[in-house]
């Protein structure tokens, strides 16, 4: 929904400044059109039905994979394709992955955006357009009981935005939003931090929002600086410069060692912990050393000292995943790393990389948390339907 041309709507029909904040609860709370809307005048709902499209994007398909997680489709208004991914877990966790960009200027060589043709900067509203998607598809039963006309079934209408209580919380059922869609955010950081601003409306606070990005400094910089307590993920993928060059050619722009520096300053402004994420890549960047070497990065005088003496190997190899800090890493290390297993993106005889194996990927992380960096590896979600990490590339149908 774009909000500014809602409020230019309004006006035009001589309506109240509080119409705007109205139609925006509605939306965020789920419902699926004006139409439900129903403490607006009913004139006032057709003429925003007939003047304003309830959505600045265009569902065009939508894949859904046994882990329950969904992958949308969407065309901008002006035909430009994307994508987003709603994960959920059986702890009632409703996680979204959003883009920022129809497809990503940068061209990282593992990842299926960067082989797509960059389009442009994502609006702030189409960007919230995504999440509200995904709410009206996770929306409270009422609201899908008055989407289908059938008002019986579950006590009548639609809660209005003023309910309170448990019909309020279940109606605003996303918790979590990442931005790892398509796109680079930190070059598109007005209209990200303005979504930002939105999304807590529909449940989804700034601390459970994540700004992933490539080492794009400017923008990290900028983020620290941001008066709002987002958490930034960095995509680092290599210890080494000249092998971080070689996945990401952003890297000879913007070298390791200053995002690292940046990284960290970051967390001196901010003080909350940073995700590494690191695509294991067999034979690439998979080895014991590049595990050490990685630790050294994150390991400095910001993070504390981790006397070898202290620390214990973790897990055996059978361990897909820690629950916070191993023994030794005494929970001081400003850097969280997240492992995460490589997703194919074309077709297997033309793909240069192989994902690392599951033994390979537990002693890495082993590596890690033996030297105290928290390491977990990424549950790999939505494959079958080509909606895990790296794999988002749209051609619109
Ligand atoms: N441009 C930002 C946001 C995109 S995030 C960034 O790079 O951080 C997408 C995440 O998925 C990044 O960590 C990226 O490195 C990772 N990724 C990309 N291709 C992948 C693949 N084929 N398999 C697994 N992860 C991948």
């Amino acid at each position: 929904m774009d909000l500014e041309l809602l409020e230019q709507t309004l006006a035009r029909h001589g309506q109240p400044r509080f119409r705007a904040r109205q139609v925006w609860g509605w939306a965020a709370r789920g419902a699926a059109s004006y139409e439900q809307m129903t403490d607006l005048p009913a004139w006032l709902r057709e003429a925003l039905a007939s003047e304003l499209p309830f959505s600045s994007l265009q569902l065009q398909r939508e894949s859904r994979a046994c882990d329950g997680t969904i992958k949308a489709r969407f065309a901008t208004r002006d035909g430009h394709p994307l994508e987003t991914v709603l994960m959920r877990y059986r702890d009632r966790r409703r996680s979204i992955c959003v883009s920022s960009q129809s497809g990503c200027p940068l061209d990282c060589t593992f990842c299926a955006t960067g082989r797509m043709r960059f389009a442009r900067n994502l609006s702030a509203s189409e960007i919230v357009d995504q999440a509200l998607h995904f709410t009206r598809v996770e929306e409270h039963p009422r609201y899908r009981s008055a989407a289908r006309g059938d008002h019986g079934a579950h006590g009548g209408h639609p809660a209005t935005p003023r309910a309170s209580g448990q019909g309020e919380r279940a109606a605003r059922p996303l918790t979590h939003c990442v931005f790892m869609g398509m796109g680079e955010p930190m070059l598109n950081l007005d209209a990200v931090l303005a979504a930002c601003e939105r999304l807590p409306d529909l449940g989804v606070t700034q601390r459970r929002t994540t700004i992933s990005t490539v080492g794009w400094i400017p923008g990290i910089e900028r983020l620290a600086e941001h008066d709002r307590p987002l958490r930034l993920a960095i995509s680092v993928h290599a210890a080494e410069e000249a092998l971080r060059s070689q996945l990401m050619p952003v890297n000879d722009r913007f070298p390791l060692r200053d995002v690292i520096d940046a990284a960290r300053a970051f967390h001196a402004r901010r003080r909350r912990r940073i995700f590494v994420e690191y695509v294991l890549l067999a034979g690439v960047n998979d080895r014991y050393e590049q595990a050490l070497a990685l630790a050294r990065l994150l390991t400095g005088p910001a993070a504390g000292a981790y006397p070898a003496a202290r620390a214990r190997p973790a897990g055996g190899p059978g361990e897909r995943s820690a629950a916070g800090p191993r023994p030794g890493a005494r929970g001081s290390s400003i850097f969280k790393v997240n492992l995460i297993p490589y997703n194919a993106t074309i077709a297997a005889g033309a793909d240069p990389y192989r994902g690392s194996t599951r033994e390979s990927i537990a002693a890495f992380q082993a590596a890690l948390q033996s030297r105290g960096i928290p390491a977990t590896v990424r549950l790999t979600r939505g494959r079958a339907i080509n909606a895990a990490c790296g794999q988002l590339a749209a051609e619109v149908a």
